[in-house]
């Protein structure tokens, strides 16, 4: 008789909390209690939703925070004086702009606008320049699956792994801090001609793109590892990933499950940068 074997859940949420007593230490080892300054244009639901999340988590670790709301038609100057107010102002360590902006704000001079030294995602082109070359602190969302590997002693060294998706903010720092763990990477796209045959080439599939059910079973095989960056939110409200669990859950060896995985573990990471550059 044949059994088919579930995969390990790899679970955010208990890395997350395994992770917790660490980082509150290092957040009351600090000089001033951390402030972290959130900066929102518009009032996109999933943008709310997250910023929800960190201000909950924020008070759980005792980080200050300051919620920063524009309306979405507000200028691109308005919101760049708005960076360099935080920038100068001694009260805040930290600072983030949700992503992502209306289309009339230029992402890249808002991002770059902010002073390198308190840019907690990590996404001024100085601190690009630093984690490419594996210095410095990481994009919240790569740190935090580097640190679920790091959990479930998953090694990079000398696999082969494939990111889909290649986004600035998510994709391409997963790829570059799978490399710098010295794993063999490719990076698949929506151009990618044929996903199939390059998921199935994996050791580890990172899955970031923002379609629900893009990889199934056929682009799995046995003993592969998965990671689902993706959330999506269903007409019915349900959030779900970008790997159809279901399909794919008597084949693999791992798998993060959406939500209780990466989510987790970004609004972790996001927090431990932020102890890091106090
Ligand atoms: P994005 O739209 O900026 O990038 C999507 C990427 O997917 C692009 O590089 C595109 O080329 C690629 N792509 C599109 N269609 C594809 C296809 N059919 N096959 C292969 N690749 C394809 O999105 P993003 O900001 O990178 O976010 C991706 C997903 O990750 C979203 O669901 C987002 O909500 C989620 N996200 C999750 C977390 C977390 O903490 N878990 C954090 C940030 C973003």
């Amino acid at each position: 008789m044949l059994f088919s074997m579930s995969a390990q859940i790899l679970d955010g949420r208990k890395v997350r909390e395994a992770l917790l007593p660490k980082l509150i230490e290092k957040i009351s080892g600090c000089s001033v209690i951390p402030t972290l300054a959130i900066i929102q244009v518009g009032d996109k639901m999933d943008s709310t939703s997250y910023i929800r999340a960190k201000k909950a988590f924020a008070k759980k670790i005792g980080v200050s925070e300051k919620h920063i709301q524009f309306p979405g038609n507000i200028s691109q100057e308005k919101v760049i004086d708005a960076v360099r107010e935080c920038n100068t102002d001694p009260n805040f360590q930290g600072i983030i702009v949700q992503l992502p902006l209306p289309a009339h704000i230029d992402r890249g001079l808002i991002i770059n606008a902010i002073d390198p030294r308190k840019d907690v995602d990590a996404l001024t082109a100085v601190n690009i320049g630093k984690w490419s070359e594996g210095k410095g602190i990481l994009p919240a969302t790569a740190r935090g699956v580097q640190e679920l590997f790091e959990f479930y002693n998953i090694s990079l060294k000398d696999k082969k792994v494939v990111v889909v998706g290649r986004s600035e903010l998510v994709g391409k720092p997963i790829a570059v801090m799978c490399e710098n763990e010295g794993a063999i990477v490719t990076v698949c796209h929506s151009k990618t001609p044929d996903l199939v045959s390059e998921t199935r080439k994996a050791d580890i599939i990172i899955c970031a793109v923002g379609k629900p059910g893009l990889i199934q079973a056929r682009h799995v095989k046995e003993g592969q590892i998965i990671i689902d960056v993706g959330i999506n939110r269903k007409e019915n409200g349900i959030l779900v990933g970008d790997v159809d669990f279901e399909s794919v859950k008597d084949i693999v060896a791992g798998l993060t499950p959406v939500p209780g995985g990466v989510g987790q573990m970004t609004v972790l990471a996001l927090f431990e940068n932020l102890a890091d550059i106090c």
